[in-house]
């Protein structure tokens, strides 16, 4: 979609491509393809593939007829849109079956298989981008590109976070991850990362960023912490802004964890995308993610498809009748509201949260500064 803010966009849709053997392994390791993909090992078929828990195929991740196909089409249409963005056929690319940001190297987790966020990641970064355009025949500047993950999936984005995860790195930093999520003992995925950071361990790296809130978030929460979350964005100024938009943290979800609407009050998972396909400077890329509660996704992902065009369809859509109808019961319109949950996000943490994220800036900016 080219990008006119506050103006309808031109909607185009794309085939995807179907990632290869060697797209696949810019990140994932032999031993794992070889072990999802029947192409990767010629002596076998699909069918004799068995589950394999060194590769995390069990579980939440069984092996299944059609994996290899599947893997290969998921991570074939996040590169896809990548490539969008980078052919300039767009400013803004979308693929909701994206967004597996559970997915490692060489392991299956979280319902996750490939890891497609990492993949986008990795070939944006590849990709020199010209500075300006030039004049009187001179060379065009290029310039490494900036490119800013923003993960607002009820989990926390252990894969792709410590992918990029690097507390002693003095190269120019090039990419920056913030995940919003839930984090509690016990609480899928468990990783030191999750938690918010302290600026004051050895371990802390300002690109790798967390803001963990309690149960119940509102919109009324998402408000209060967005403004940090484009401090961050200010103080990084990345040129790509890739967006897992997992739906889980909505009410209604099985998880039962977040209270967060599809539309209405500030704060909101429609007003977060709106202001970040009409506001930020950027290309813009748009991932899915979980979001366990089928019709309340895929209403979801409807709604920010036309945020996303510049047209926004009113929540009080009526869902229009095909096989699935009986689903959207009892309201059958496009609207995901608020449930009755108590928003334990108390003043005093986000408070704290904020706290925190003055002196995160800071170490960033120091970050950034020392690049040059
Ligand atoms: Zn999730």
């Amino acid at each position: 979609m080219s990008s006119n803010p506050s103006q309808k966009r031109r909607l185009a849709v794309v085939t995807p491509r179907k990632a290869s053997y060697k797209d696949l392994s810019v990140y994932h390791t032999r031993d794992y393809l070889d072990a999802i993909l029947y192409s990767g090992n010629p002596g076998k078929t699909e069918g004799e593939a068995e589950p394999n828990a060194e590769f995390g195929l069990e579980d939440d991740c069984p092996y299944f007829l059609g994996l290899s196909e599947y893997v290969q089409m998921v991570a074939g249409a996040t590169l896809t849109a990548v490539s969008a963005l980078q052919q300039n056929l767009s400013e803004i690319a979308i693929c909701w079956d994206g967004g597996r940001h559970h997915a490692r190297k060489s392991q299956a987790s979280g319902f996750c298989y490939v890891a497609d966020c990492i993949l986008a990641i990795l070939a944006l970064k590849r990709a020199p981008i010209p500075v300006a355009s030039s004049s009187g025949g001179l060379p065009i500047p290029i310039q490494k590109p900036r490119i800013m993950y923003l993960d607002l999936d009820l989990h926390f984005s252990d894969a792709v976070s410590e992918a990029f995860y690097s507390p002693i790195s003095s190269s120019s930093p090039q990419i920056l991850t913030l995940s919003i999520h839930h984090t509690a003992p016990g609480f899928f995925p468990i990783s030191e990362r999750a938690k918010l950071p302290d600026v004051s361990s050895p371990d802390f790296d300002p690109l790798t960023l967390s803001i963990p809130l309690h149960p119940g978030a509102s919109n009324a929460t998402y408000a209060k912490i967005w403004p940090l979350v484009e401090r961050v964005r200010d103080t990084f100024r990345p040129d790509f802004i890739v967006v897992q938009c997992g739906v889980d943290a909505l009410a209604g979800d099985p998880c039962s964890t977040f209270n967060w609407s599809l539309g209405g009050d500030e704060g909101s998972l429609g007003g977060c995308i709106q202001k970040i396909v009409d506001q930020w400077a950027g290309k813009k890329l748009l991932l899915g993610g979980g979001g366990y509660n089928s019709p309340n996704a895929a209403r979801a992902w409807a709604y920010l498809t036309s945020i996303s065009t510049g047209n926004p369809i009113s929540l009080e859509t009526e869902i229009p009748d095909h096989v699935g109808f009986p689903l959207y019961g009892p309201s059958f319109t496009l609207d995901v509201p608020a449930g009755n949950m108590t928003d334990h996000n108390t003043e005093e943490y986000l408070t704290s949260v904020k706290q925190c994220f003055d002196n995160v800036i800071i170490s960033l900016e120091q970050r950034m500064t020392a690049s040059h």
